[in-house]
């Protein structure tokens, strides 16, 4: 079954594949319908109550304003009864009466009917009762009271109370005044109540001076029984529309309702009263009929701002209100939607990656097992917070003898431990740290100087034998840090033991055969880039070049600075030959040491090419100071002379040679001088041998004091002499010849007298031999002898056969 189709859908209701945008929008779209959808019912119920509202307020109004209507024709009706009720009514009783009615009307007043020929009792009796002239008057055309003109009829004004301060001017006729007078005269007619047209009322303030008479016939009681029945005076009453209507209604501003009250009785609908507040912009409108008296007043009602204020329309409200939720809704949806896709999509990598994660992990634990187990030469031992062992590989099965499940969650680290040491690790440990380590933990605890050190242990086997191990011990933590037990790793050291003590009792050996060499015993490297490295240095080394054989073995370059100058290059010459050749190396040399200055010192040493270049020598040095010694004492004795203490013939010889190597085969001096005793043979004989050699030695010391530094004196053999003289021609050795001849033959010697010698000297010549030069020199010597003894003879050149040729120069 495929994984999309057991995922729940977002909401229950969204496809997981579907797009948040579309979502979004589509969430959006119905959102915005539904808005529509309810504003649209909204706005149909919100016109029916603002009807509703408008419609009781209306009501109210109007029953409020026909009972005010009403109240003003019952308060006339009353008054008229009033009149009716009595025969006469006084002035007094009148004010009584008339007071308590002035509600919501200007006035009321009495006027009686006066005909013509009454009218001047009716001043006189008047004028009587009030104290002051009263005369029926009439308004002229320039709007003054004068005395009325003369009538069949009046109906004067005789008791008035009224609010007004101007009070009611009395004996005003009102039949004088059409608009009155046609009142007076409907009523007259009906007997009813009859209401004036609209007119202006004088002595108010101009807002309510717009008002109508309400008048009121009256007759006998007697013949009130028949309409037609002549009244004999009216009651009336002055109203001003806008007290009778607007009094103790809200204020404009307040007010819901947009008044306007028309007189329809009237031809030309003239309006009594209009409110002076703003209509609102509705369609609303109410219109009813109002009554007083004769006449039918319109009542027209519409709404104010106020109430279009009071009741605003929420559709705005309900249509931005719902634009704004879908908005958010489609906002929230889309939100909700791409962050589920996205949490989907990241919990399909994150499983991916787990599924990973969980195959490497299950190959790690097959490798670490495979090498747990693939480790037969170490053991690796875990173990849990409590010590108990939880891990025990092959290597430790191998070497401890134990097997994995007869250990596993059976045994402690410590019980595979020698109990004795860790005992007394324990102790060295809690005296270094200075608290108290148990035993059983001993081998896990660290030493405070040395941590990360493998330390060497006992651990018993099964068999209950030892065995010594090397232990690295560690902590084990988890994933997250927290410490899960303890990783224990066992070297067997048991072969490394054995291997490091053969090679010590060898180190023991070496060192003591050393110690009895005479001399160094070392090991010498040369490596490719010239580089003198001493392996090993025996104590002997340490004698010989007065250097410790660490400093050595550190710098090898510490041994040349100790051979004599001239000796190093030879040395190294002779190494790096001996390198380059695979040769025996052998060699002799100087060196200057600080305490026991100039030795002779003799190096051998073999050596053998090392594996990646460079070459390895096995040698020893001696100090062979006292060989050279000797040597230098037994050449000197091979070239000496033992009774004269002379060079002998054979150094002589050398000498003779290495002059002859020196001289240019052209070029060049050297001479040589020779002479014999005379007659030594009798000396011998006369005075027997030991004086002979007496004559012998006195000669060499007169001879060898008359000699420069540069000369040789060697003695050839008996008593024949011969004086090597370099760097010296024919004519210089002549004359050192007579010298010699002379010093010999001027003083005689003891016990013997004068002894004489006979001398030849020979020069070399251009290409001449050693032979032929000892020749010349010998045939010189003859020549003497035979010509006498006694004297210096030269041969310039090889004799001939036939005789010597010589001559004193
Ligand atoms: P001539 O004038 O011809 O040289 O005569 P001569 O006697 O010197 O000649 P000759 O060579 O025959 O003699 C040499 C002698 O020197 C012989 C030998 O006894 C002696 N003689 C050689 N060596 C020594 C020595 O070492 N000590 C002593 N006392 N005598 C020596
Ligand atoms: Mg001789
Ligand atoms: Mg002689």
């Amino acid at each position: 079954m495929p994984l999309q189709a057991v995922r729940p859908k977002i909401l229950g209701f969204i496809s997981e594949q579907a797009s948040a945008w579309l979502v979004a929008l589509v969430v959006l779209l119905a959102g915005c319908a539904l808005t529509t959808i309810v504003a649209w019912a909204a706005s149909d119920l919100y016109e029916q109550q603002v009807r509703q509202r408008f419609q009781l307020l209306v009501n109210e109004r109007f029953a409020r304003l026909q009972e005010r209507f009403e109240d003003q024709e019952q308060r006339l009706n009353g008054l008229r009864r009033f009149f009716v009720n009595s025969d006469d009514v006084s002035r007094e009783e009148f004010d009584g009466f008339a007071q308590p009615l002035l509600l919501r009307a200007r006035a009321y007043s009495w006027a009686p009917r006066v005909f013509r020929e009454q009218r001047g009792r009716f001043e006189q009796e008047m004028s009587r009762q009030i104290g002051r002239p009263y005369v029926i008057r009439e308004l002229n055309a320039a709007g003054e009271l004068v005395p009325a003109a003369e009538r069949d009829e009046y109906v004067p004004v005789l008791y008035s109370q009224t609010q007004s301060l101007l009070g009611v001017p009395l004996g005003f006729d009102l039949l004088a005044q059409p608009l009155r007078r046609s009142t007076l005269e409907r009523a007259h007619r009906s007997g009813k109540l009859a209401v004036s047209q609209p007119m202006q009322l004088v002595g108010v303030e101009p807002a309510y001076a717009t008002g109508v008479l309400l008048v009121a016939p009256v007759a006998h009681l007697s013949s009130a029984e028949s309409s037609s029945n002549e009244p004999y005076g009216y009651v009336m009453a002055v109203i001003s529309m806008r007290q009778l209507v607007a009094d103790g209604l809200p204020k404009p501003d307040l007010d819901n309702l947009v008044m306007q009250i028309v007189d329809t009785s009237d031809l030309q609908q003239r309006v009594l009263f209009e409110s002076n507040n703003v209509v609102a912009d509705s369609d609303l409108v109410s219109v009813r009929r109002l009554s007083l008296g004769d006449h039918v007043y319109a009542l027209s009602l519409h709404p104010s701002q106020v109430f279009e204020q009071s009741n605003h329309s929420s559709l705005p409200t309900i249509l931005s209100m719902g634009g704004l939720l879908s908005l958010l809704l489609s906002a929230l949806l889309y939100v909700l939607v791409s962050q589920r896709q996205r949490a989907l999509r990241l919990v399909d990598q994150r499983t991916a990656q787990l599924r990973l994660r969980e195959q490497e992990l299950r190959d790690a634990h097959g490798q670490l097992r495979s090498v747990l187990n693939a480790a037969t030469q170490v053991a690796i031992i875990a173990t849990d917070l409590r010590g108990i062992i939880n891990t025990f590989n092959a290597g430790a099965e191998q070497m401890l003898g134990f097997k994995a499940e007869q250990v596993i969650g059976q045994l402690t680290l410590a019980t595979l431990h020698s109990s004795s040491e860790l005992e007394a690790r324990s102790a060295s440990l809690s005296v270094a740290l200075g608290k108290r380590i148990p035993a059983s933990q001993a081998m896990l605890v660290e030493s405070p100087d040395n941590p990360h050190e493998a330390r060497e242990w006992t651990l018993i086997r099964q068999d209950g034998s030892h065995l010594s191990v090397n232990m690295l011990g560690t902590v084990l933590l988890d994933d997250h840090g927290l410490w899960i037990g303890h990783l224990a790793i066992y070297l067997d050291i048991t072969e490394q033991k054995r291997v490091y003590e053969a090679l010590a009792a060898r180190d023991r050996l070496l060192k003591k055969l050393s110690a009895h060499v005479p001399g160094g015993i070392f090991q010498f490297t040369l490596e490719p880039r010239d580089n003198w490295r001493f392996i090993y240095a025996s104590d002997g080394m340490r004698d010989i070049y007065e250097i410790e054989v660490s400093a050595l073995q550190q710098d090898a370059n510490k041994v040349f600075e100790r051979i004599h100058p001239q000796d190093a290059e030879r040395v190294r010459t002779s190494i790096r030959l001996s390198a380059l050749q695979l040769s025996h190396w052998r060699e002799e040399y100087r060196v200057l040491l600080p305490q026991r200055g100039l030795r002779w010192i003799r190096g051998e040493a073999t050596p053998e090419e090392l594996p990646g270049g460079g070459t390895l020598w096995h040698g020893y040095v001696s100090d062979i100071s006292d060989l050279k010694r000797v040597e230098e004492e037994l050449r000197a004795l091979s070239i000496t002379d033992s009774l004269t203490g002379i060079h002998n013939r054979r150094y002589f010889q050398d000498r003779l040679k290495a002059e002859m190597v020196r001289l240019n085969r052209t070029s060049g001096a050297l001479s040589v001088i020779m002479l014999d005793i005379d007659h030594f043979k009798r000396i011998n004989d006369q005075h027997g041998h030991a004086v002979g050699d007496g004559v012998l030695q006195e000669l060499c010391k007169r001879i060898s004091q008359r000699l420069r530094r540069s000369d040789v004196f060697c003695r050839l053999g008996g008593e024949e002499f011969m004086v090597l003289c370099p760097n010296t021609d024919g004519e210089q050795a002549y004359g050192l010849a007579l010298e010699l001849w002379q010093s010999l033959r001027s003083a005689p010697m003891a016990s013997v007298g004068i002894v004489t010698a006979s001398f030849g000297v020979a020069s070399w010549q251009a290409d001449e031999g050693i032979d032929a030069l000892l020749l010349r020199a010998d045939s010189a010597v003859y020549v003497a002898k035979q010509a006498g003894r006694d004297r210096v003879e030269v041969v310039a050149r090889a004799l001939d056969p036939a005789g010597p040729q010589s001559g004193p120069h």
